[in-house]
């Protein structure tokens, strides 16, 4: 399969796609992006990109936060994204990954009088964590960045340093996932995904208040919970010791999509074994990404 990149405004082969060891992204974390899926429905022949829309937006809305011109339209960048796929040709199920970045070659931190790049590449993808059906987790010692530190609300390259320190420091004690506390010490999410519990048929889930990514997914969950089960969700602070009572807990995320966690720090949640809320929602999730859903297929554009 030929592999191609977008970059410098155009499509070329996937190893021309270079920047400089001096790129200011490379060097300050100074960069924006998105990761999105596409899944390949084989009944329609279909791929269907889940909510990409809703994903550049938010890219422009972490490009505000970055003081980087994003010079292309949502429409536009959904028009090219498709165009990339369809050059690829994938058949199966995709991981596509925009950046926009600052792009001038030098030393100097900064935001201003930078010139601003733009890249969008994709990979076939399967599970992110592999135990979607039943993790176990651990309250990480690090706590998420702060708003006034780095805006957790953007999604920045250089925040990710903060994930990938919450990840490594659980998966090398054994674990699957990490949650991550606020520095007041709240629930606020996971390394790469936002969190859900479950308490007495509720589904409560931090609020953007706590430095969490508004997660497109999150957003979806609420939506079908809401509208498919019936369910409300409650957006409020949560305590670390809710997390041992909740009779359900989940992370979602566009990579880990809807994931049980059925335990943390060593205490089983619920009954140990992925909950019927959860079970449900995944279903649902899948059914919806995947473009067997008439009712929300406006959710999902193809690429063909
Ligand atoms: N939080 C963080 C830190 C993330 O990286 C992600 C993945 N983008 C999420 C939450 C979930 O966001 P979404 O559902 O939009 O993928």
């Amino acid at each position: 399969m030929a592999r191609y990149a977008y970059f410098e405004s155009k499509f070329v082969p996937i190893e021309e796609a270079k920047i400089s060891i001096m790129t200011h992204a490379f060097n300050y974390g100074t960069g924006a992006f998105e990761g999105i899926r596409a899944y390949w429905n084989e009944q329609e022949k279909q791929l269907y990109i889940f909510r990409l829309p809703e994903h550049y937006d938010r890219l422009h809305q972490s490009c505000r936060i970055l003081k980087i011109d994003l010079k292309h339209t949502t429409e536009e960048l959904c028009d090219i994204t498709r165009e990339l796929l369809r050059k690829e040709g994938y058949k199966e199920d995709t991981y596509i990954r925009p950046v926009a970045y600052k792009a001038t070659e030098g030393i100097g931190v900064r935001l201003h009088d930078l010139e601003d790049g733009f890249c969008i590449f994709a990979i076939a993808f399967g599970r992110y964590i592999e135990k979607e059906e039943g993790a176990r987790a651990a309250v990480s010692s690090w706590r998420r960045v702060d708003d006034n530190a780095a805006p957790a609300r953007a999604k920045i390259t250089g925040i990710y340093v903060n994930s990938a320190l919450s990840k490594t420091e659980v998966v090398e004690r054994g674990y699957d996932e990490a949650i991550v506390l606020t520095q007041d010490g709240h629930v606020s999410e996971g390394s790469a995904e936002n969190i859900f519990l479950v308490r007495d048929g509720v589904l409560i889930t931090p609020a953007p208040f706590e430095n969490i990514l508004e997660g497109i997914t999150r957003r979806t969950i609420i939506e079908l919970a809401r509208e498919e089960l019936g369910i409300d969700t409650i957006e409020r602070q949560i305590d670390r010791s809710e997390l041992y009572i909740a009779d359900e807990v989940f992370f979602c995320g566009t990579g880990v999509q809807v994931a049980a966690v059925i335990e943390i720090d060593g205490r089983p949640v619920g009954t140990g074994k992925i909950g019927p809320i959860c079970e449900r929602l995944r279903r649902l999730y899948f059914g919806i990404a995947r473009g067997k859903v008439e009712k929300y297929k406006h959710w999902c554009m193809p690429v063909y």
